[in-house]
């Protein structure tokens, strides 16, 4: 069995020790664990994490997020966080998670502060992923939502070696260079036993708001060709949209801020779209990804 304890180094060679073969561990009351990932950094993966939740919670969901992107948190400043504030703790020592607009949020940068960056080397990484999932006292959820790093490094192999995640949504914009780098991080999750739960454009056409005339900055549509090849989900395309950014500066999410703007009706279709994807298939138990050195069972390709 996997401990519990948050402080346990889970960061040595992967199979090298006989818990990684114990497989995920269950997360008591929470229904659903989706991670949130991109291959590429700035394609707005935190921000579609922080919409979705709310879309979520829209249609009836109890929600909590967990920014895993420890070295780099983005999602007070989208919230509006108190930052530099740590949370208080339960008598038994739980976390107890931030709660905006009834969304529960766990992040770094509520422990750091606004301009102090984390320094911390691949274990300390770890050990605080896991206390910011195991060690909080989330209560019950439908879904907890995992923000994760870009690419396809620690955090990801932790998180699914870890957790019994539902399944992975992958985020990229239109463009070549973006869904090269998608494409990528899809396999690591397939690699690693994750489910795809679908690949979510975002940036797509931008319209206008004088003249009406949709352009497509970053090309359209790649989002959606990919999902055909690769034979995963196409969950939906949001718009490229001067509000995304100004709420999202401003700690207002646009599905919050203005939920009859495009983007927050697009974002409402991906959140029923994946309501109705994961009720259809019921919170499974995962092969456990285990990787052997000396066999090189679980390796990717390349090894
Ligand atoms: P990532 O988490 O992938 O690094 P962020 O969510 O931090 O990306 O977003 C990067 C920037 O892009 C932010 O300034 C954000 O407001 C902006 N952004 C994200 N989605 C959109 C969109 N649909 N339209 C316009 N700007 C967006």
């Amino acid at each position: 069995m996997q401990t519990t304890n948050p402080h346990h180094d889970h960061q040595h060679a992967p199979g090298a020790s006989s818990q990684a073969s114990a497989g995920p561990e269950k997360l008591p009351g929470i229904r659903h664990v989706i991670a949130v990932g991109s291959g590429k950094g700035g394609v707005g993966k935190s921000t579609v994490s922080v919409n979705l939740a709310f879309a979520l919670q829209q249609i009836g969901g109890r929600i909590g997020l967990v920014d895993a992107d420890i070295l780099g948190p983005s999602i007070p400043g989208m919230l509006g966080l108190p930052i530099g504030q740590p949370p208080t703790t339960t008598p038994d020592g739980k976390i107890v998670p931030v709660d905006r607009h009834n969304l529960k949020v766990m992040s770094m940068g509520m422990l750091t502060g606004d301009d102090a960056p984390a320094v911390l080397r691949g274990p300390m990484v770890g050990k605080y992923l896991h206390m910011f999932i195991r060690g909080v006292q989330w209560g019950h959820l439908d879904y907890l939502i995992l923000d994760l790093p870009p690419g396809t490094g620690d955090t990801q192999l932790t998180l699914a070696q870890s957790y019994p995640l539902s399944g992975a949504i992958i985020v990229t914009t239109p463009q070549d260079v973006s869904l090269k780098i998608a494409r990528r991080g899809l396999r690591m999750f397939e690699t690693v036993h994750v489910p795809i739960l679908g690949i979510i454009e975002n940036m797509s056409t931008f319209t206008c708001p004088h003249c009406g005339k949709g352009t497509d900055i970053f090309r359209r549509g790649g989002g959606e060709r990919m999902s055909r090849q690769l034979e995963v989900p196409f969950l939906g395309a949001i718009p490229l949209d001067a509000d995304v950014v100004t709420c999202g500066d401003e700690g207002r999410p646009i599905v919050v801020d203005k939920p009859k703007s495009v983007a927050a009706q697009a974002y409402a279709a991906i959140a029923a779209a994946l309501a109705e994807q994961l009720h259809a298939a019921p919170a499974t138990v995962l092969k456990p990804f285990v990787l052997t050195w000396d066999s090189n069972e679980g390796a990717p390709a390349w090894m």
